[in-house]
């Protein structure tokens, strides 16, 4: 996919399937910024360590996010979608200083002219294919270009399908790989079964390559934060029976999985007060004797 083909210039973005296309999958791709090694190109529940958003355990981390096109169906799906997100990297208690979840999206206005009112993502909806950069590799795209591109958002498209794609493109912002790339995933793949399936249904067709960076490829345990592979992880693609051995199978994930929402608490942990509770942080980052 053009995604790839990005990638292998060096400018990387992950690209994403869809189910709903009969025998035409639409795939999410990665993209990837031009410092990014090729060895960091490819992992899910994973994540590349050093493209998680700085972040401190006693601090919420706010996200700033800008659409640069859209309907309002289109932005209210991406913003009710992108909540389960935030509401699954909470601790499940409130907080008296601070946010009661550690992620937060903040949606503002496009306005490139303003200087200093920088988006870390940036939106774009269109109809071809799915992407997003990996983290904070979206800081290295200049303002006025996207970090995330959605393909299929729209009122034609199945409720299931819409809230898939949201909520995979934004693992993705968060420093997610996709998961069937997971350093321990040992998928029985029927190799020439996927170089002929990916070769058959993707527009242009995938090169060996593209499948081998896409597929196959698995991240490093050194490059990555990473559970026990999760096939019902939202960052996997659906696998056919048909490109595996022995029937090995996995659905289109439309939810973020059990471990989903455990991985985010762990990569991004959030404890406003110390262990002991002795002390929190006001609004100001000033130490303060806990409530
Ligand atoms: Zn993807």
């Amino acid at each position: 996919m053009k995604t790839l083909i990005v990638s292998l210039a060096l400018l990387a973005v992950v690209s994403c399937a869809d189910k709903k296309s009969e025998g035409q999958p639409r795939l999410c791709t990665e993209l990837y910024t031009a410092y990014q090694d090729e060895k960091s190109v490819g992992a899910e529940s994973a994540v590349l360590k050093k493209n998680l958003w700085p972040h401190s355990v006693n601090f919420p981390l706010r996200i700033t996010v800008r659409f640069l096109n859209g309907t309002d169906f289109q932005k209210n799906k991406v913003r009710e979608y992108v909540k389960l997100w935030t509401q699954a990297s909470a601790n499940g208690v409130e907080y008296k200083f601070h946010e009661k979840n550690k992620i937060n999206f903040k949606f503002i206005p496009y306005d490139i002219t303003t200087s200093g009112n920088v988006a870390d993502i940036r939106i774009f909806f269109g109809n071809g294919g799915s992407s997003s950069y990996i983290g904070i590799d979206s800081k290295a795209v200049p303002q006025d270009k996207p970090t995330m591109i959605f393909g299929w958002v729209n009122e034609f498209e199945p409720e299931e399908s819409i809230k898939q794609v949201i909520l995979h493109e934004f693992g993705h912002a968060l420093g997610f790989i996709h998961e069937h790339q997971n350093p321990t995933a040992n998928i029985p793949w029927n190799k020439e079964a996927v170089y002929k399936y990916y070769k058959d249904t993707q527009t242009p067709p995938w090169t060996k390559e593209m499948v081998d960076n896409n597929i196959f490829y698995r991240y490093s345990t050194d490059a990555t934060n990473y559970t026990a592979y999760d096939p019902a992880s939202i960052m996997h693609y659906a696998i056919p029976a048909s490109l595996t051995e022995g029937g090995y199978s996995t659905p289109w994930n439309t939810n973020l999985s059990p471990t989903d929402v455990s991985f985010i608490k762990q990569i991004y942990p959030y404890h406003p007060c110390y262990v002991n509770e002795t002390c929190c942080y006001d609004k100001n980052g000033k130490k303060i004797p806990c409530p």
